[in-house]
């Protein structure tokens, strides 16, 4: 597994991506696949010399299945804390429906089509309810930066180190170099200030739920989109 930056590892299925952070207090996890992907993620961490027991968190991005997917068999191998957005929180517990695409608003009749398409996470406990103002320090001192919109509680994470790594989760991708909306996402207030508000930040890289990573230049990026958006 090459590193992204050091100690950060990128683990993917053909559909998804989730992250490693690999520190002196344990591994963090930066969402984690779909359901029943925990073999993939222990292979990953495997290949680090790391295992499921080594993985003392959980951060999710937002409460999607392709995200939360393994955090349930995760949390049940490795006993680790679990960091969920305040606005997802009740979805990553079970005690809610997950959010479908924000696209399928202006579709409802694909709404009961896309339910039975879409993988179902298993509900997991979940011990700090995050935000960038609320729920206090996150592991890997990893910052909460709020960006609605995908789903109502969205959020990516800053890592300051190396001139700064942003975990976008689903509020945007990346092709060549150019950051875009994102397939399920669409030109809507909330959302569009989320990605202003994702530019005001600078950070080196940046990763993506669905999307290879920017390596450089990824706030300057962020930039451009926001002002093609104008
Ligand atoms: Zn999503």
């Amino acid at each position: 597994m090459d590193a992204i930056i050091s100690g950060v590892h990128l683990v993917s299925t053909r559909s998804v991506n989730s992250y490693v952070i690999d520190g002196d207090q344990g591994v963090t996890l930066v969402d984690t696949l779909l359901p029943k992907n925990e073999d993939t993620i222990a292979n990953a961490l495997a290949a680090i010399g790391r295992s499921l027991a080594d993985v003392t968190a959980v951060a999710v991005t937002h409460a999607h299945a392709d995200h939360v997917g393994s955090a349930a068999s995760v949390k049940a191998a490795s006993g680790a804390v679990v960091y969920a957005p305040i606005g997802d929180a009740a979805t990553v517990r079970g005690e809610q429906e997950p959010p479908l695409p924000p696209m399928v608003d202006r579709l409802p009749f694909l709404k009961p089509i896309m339910r039975s398409f879409l993988p179902v996470a298993d509900p997991v406990a979940v011990e700090h309810e995050i935000g960038e103002h609320v729920g206090g320090a996150l592991p890997a001192d990893l910052r909460v930066i709020d960006t609605p919109g995908h789903t109502p509680g969205h959020v990516s994470f800053l890592l300051e180190r190396e001139g700064g790594l942003l975990f976008v989760g689903d509020a945007a991708v990346a092709r060549n170099g150019v950051v875009k909306r994102g397939y399920m996402n669409r030109a809507e207030p909330t959302f569009d200030a989320s990605l202003r508000h994702i530019a005001e930040f600078d950070f080196e890289a940046a990763v993506f739920g669905h999307a290879a990573p920017l390596q450089s230049g990824a706030s300057a990026a962020f930039n451009r989109f926001v002002e093609s958006m104008r």
